[in-house]
């Protein structure tokens, strides 16, 4: 079982999305089924809403799942195991206040040495714990040995006893601690990899500590991808518009083509465009870069590119907002100069808009509309236009600007004839 484990508490990150995506490829390839884990235990942070968002994102890029949990509903689990680790004396109640642990956290800062917890609740005697009616957290014993973490992408990291300390699992109000609750779920669902991003990876020796402490034999995998970094070479954050999800669907890209892209960067693939279910066939987590990947946005519109090529022009049509092929044909040849669906549908309404003629060609225009008003089917561009300058008498710019803008709500663009093809039957529509 594999499992992608989003919190809602924002906007789907491309990071994020990258690694619904890989998670998705090695259960198809595993044969393994992948659980969706909402992780709501932070609930200052939830926001509303987002889980059903995240859902409805993966839908869109076609990554099934068997079932969707939300962590919370574990909470009782969560608090059984570690009753059952205090029990065992693995854990400890501690009874340090955030104000006193906040002071040994300064200290450390101000000595510039990391801070550790100092275990000072960590031999409580007996008669001191039972019946305290002070707030208490719950903590788990650090390791006496050093915990070592094979990554299908870093290698072996290996994490000394000093690194982690006697870490907090239970919150005072007996809610879970994100490691404590992500480590007992991944046992609970019987996870077999764990996909996700390298901002975890200090948390993996953690959890691998309370699985150890609760005897939980199975060896998880784990794979830490690498983060992607903007333009200015920082981790892509809310403020760079393109690591939302939400955005670059918004903006016209394709999920095929964002999703072809999040597979391509920081990997060796035998292509450049392909879909997600090609990639099953040949991903490879041993192909990932250990180094962080670079967002190019004018690659991910290259991509988006050629992935709107492959639509039929039924389909490419309906992105634009029509659901006749022979929009969809004009859709095709603006691809010359557009590469998103935001920007055909822009070229598209231009051919419909209300036309802004020039003030030089506009009486030209005039007569241009009145002559087409009246003017038989043509169904060729040649005729059509043979015949407006038979009926006019204009010829040269006069004719082919005002023609032009009046067809295509623009001077600049692609060749008209080719254009008038699929559009002679709106031509009511389009010159009003
Ligand atoms: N909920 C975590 C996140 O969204 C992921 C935790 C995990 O995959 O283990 O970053």
């Amino acid at each position: 079982m594999l499992r992608f484990a989003p919190s809602p508490t924002g906007d789907m990150h491309i990071g994020n999305l990258r690694v619904a995506i890989f998670n998705y490829i090695v259960s198809k390839q595993r044969k393994e089924d992948l659980v969706i884990r909402i992780e709501d235990t932070d609930k200052d942070r939830n926001i509303e809403g987002k889980d059903k968002e995240i859902l409805d994102i993966l839908n869109l890029f076609g990554i099934d799942y068997s079932v969707v949990m939300y962590q919370s509903e574990n909470f009782r689990f969560h608090r059984a195991i570690a009753l059952q680790l205090l029990h065992e004396k693995k854990a400890f109640n501690c009874f340090c206040s955030s104000d006193w642990l906040d002071k040994k956290r300064q200290e450390a800062k101000d000595s510039k040495t990391a801070y550790r917890y100092d275990d000072a609740c960590a031999s409580l005697p007996d008669e001191l714990v039972i019946d305290n009616e002070n707030p208490f957290t719950v903590r788990i014993k650090k390791p006496l040995e050093p915990i070592i973490v094979k990554d299908h992408i870093k290698g072996e990291i290996k994490f000394e006893p000093n690194d982690i300390d006697s870490f907090i699992i239970m919150r005072q109000d007996k809610t879970p601690m994100y490691n404590f609750a992500c480590s007992v779920d991944d046992m609970l669902s019987d996870i077999s990899l764990v996909i996700r991003g390298e901002d975890h990876v200090s948390n993996t020796p953690k959890q691998i500590l309370i699985r150890e402490a609760l005897g939980y034999g199975k060896n998880i995998e784990y794979a830490h991808l690498p983060i992607i970094l903007n333009d200015d070479g920082k981790k892509m954050s809310k403020r760079d518009d393109a690591s939302s999800v939400k955005w670059l669907l918004e903006e016209g890209y394709l999920p095929s083509a964002i999703a072809n892209y999040l597979i391509l960067i920081g990997n060796k693939p035998p292509k450049e465009i392909f879909t997600m279910q090609e990639a099953i066939e040949w991903f490879s987590l041993d192909n990932i870069s250990k180094s962080p990947a670079r967002f190019d946005l004018n690659m991910l519109k290259h991509i988006n590119k050629e992935h709107l090529k492959m639509l039929d022009a039924k389909e490419l049509s309906r992105y634009v907002g029509f659901a006749d092929a022979q929009i969809g044909e004009v859709a095709k040849i603006y691809l010359e100069e557009a590469s998103t669906t935001k920007e055909l549908r822009a070229k598209i309404a231009l051919i419909f808009a209300q036309k802004n003629i020039p003030d030089e060609f506009k009486e030209y225009a005039q007569a241009i509309v009145e002559i087409i008003k009246k003017a038989p089917y043509f169904e060729e561009y040649d005729d059509f236009k043979n015949y407006i300058m038979q009926e006019s008498g204009f010829k040269g710019k006069n004719l082919f600007k005002p023609l032009r803008i009046l067809l295509m709500g623009s001077e600049h663009g692609p060749d008209i004839a080719a254009v008038y093809k699929h559009i002679k039957n709106y031509l009511g529509e389009i010159v009003k």
